[in-house]
């Protein structure tokens, strides 16, 4: 309520299309009174040398400190000497578990109806731990993966919160018998503490032509790095596509980085037409994190119901509406 003092929290407008529908983002939550006060921070065009990239250390420091943040779309730079913005956030914060939920939206038609899954990908090691090198002719890219690094697993089995029964670890351990192999030890360890929740492994190959076949056949599935780029992705096409779909950063000590699964759209930034629902629905992910369930619900149906609604949409979801427009919608459904 408005009597409690608010809650701080980092906002990472991010590069393209980030400030516009972070924009929106802030409308919506004043719009909505909720009690979050934003501390924005913006990349940088210059390396911070202790952190080797354009976040600088006093950036980071307020995701630690705030322990909550939404973090728009991040361009990384091209030239050689720095890190990816991306990559240094999921390192520099341990960021381990990127968790995506993905729903068919009620009046937005896609192939199905009835989609309705969470996907958790591990976020800091695997095939995207940055180790790769060249010997003459030959290139090497290491999946690595560490014992006890493999908090998403553990991460993932807190699925109560989010109501669900089911858990399928997706695996590639038949070919990537250590590595995968690993993987799947360190789930079936943690399926054991919850008997409730059903758990079951299948094959990423498999996996897919389940999911592409029929969704519903799945309800929260947990994968390695490459294999959750992959699917979450995927998933989002199930529903009708990146202006959609959300995300959440799990890290150390209980950090949420929000943000949502698309880029930095440079093809349409400055435009006023990109669709900031992915966004919005990311910073719904974050107030969720905080307990802070009666402005999550009403922001979420302010959104569902303008989609379902039609009148306001933007042009990727088949409409003429600028970014200002739909927010303003959302806005009066509120
Ligand atoms: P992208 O997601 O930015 O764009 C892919 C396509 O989807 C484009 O046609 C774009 O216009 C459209 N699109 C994306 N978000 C949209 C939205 N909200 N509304 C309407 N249309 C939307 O992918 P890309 O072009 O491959 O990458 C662009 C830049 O973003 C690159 O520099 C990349 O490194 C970066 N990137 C950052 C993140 C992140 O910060 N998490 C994720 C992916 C890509």
């Amino acid at each position: 309520s408005s009597a409690t003092a608010p809650i701080r929290a980092t906002l990472f407008p991010g590069d393209g299309i980030g400030p516009e529908i972070a924009e929106s983002v802030k409308q919506v939550f004043r719009e909505a009174e909720v009690p979050i006060e934003w501390e924005e921070h913006y990349v940088g065009n210059q390396i911070d040398p202790r952190t080797q990239s354009f976040l600088t250390w006093e950036s980071l420091e307020s995701v630690r400190r705030n322990g909550v943040g939404l973090k728009g779309p991040m361009a990384t730079p091209i030239g050689k000497g720095h890190r990816s913005l991306n990559l240094t956030l999921r390192k520099e914060l341990n960021l381990y578990a990127n968790v995506r939920p993905c729903y068919s939206l009620p009046g937005y038609k896609t192939r199905y109806d009835d989609v309705n899954l969470i996907t958790i990908r591990e976020n800091t090691e695997g095939e995207y731990s940055g180790l790769e090198h060249q010997l003459k002719g030959v290139v090497e890219s290491l999946k690595y993966y560490s014992s006890g690094k493999l908090e998403g697993c553990e991460y993932l089995f807190n699925i109560k919160a989010h109501g669900r029964e089911r858990v399928s670890a997706i695996h590639k351990a038949n070919i990537m018998q250590k590595t995968d192999g690993l993987f799947l030890k360190c789930c079936r360890e943690v399926a054991e503490k919850y008997p409730e929740i059903t758990y079951e492994e299948v094959v990423i190959d498999n996996c897919c032509m389940m999911l592409v076949k029929n969704p519903a056949l799945f309800d929260v599935l947990v994968m390695p790095n490459l294999y959750g780029d992959i699917i979450s992705d995927l998933c989002a096409g199930l529903i009708g596509g990146l202006g959609l779909t959300p995300s959440c950063n799990i890290g150390e000590g209980g950090i949420a980085l929000a943000e949502a699964v698309h880029g930095s759209a440079p093809d349409i930034a400055g435009k006023n037409v990109a669709n900031p629902t992915a966004l919005l629905l990311s910073s719904v992910t974050m107030l969720r994190h905080l307990n802070l369930h009666g402005e999550a619900d009403r922001i979420q149906n302010a959104i569902l119901s303008t989609i379902a609604e039609g009148k306001y949409r933007t042009a990727d979801l088949g409409g003429s509406s600028t970014t200002t427009d739909f927010t303003k919608a959302i806005c009066d459904h509120l």
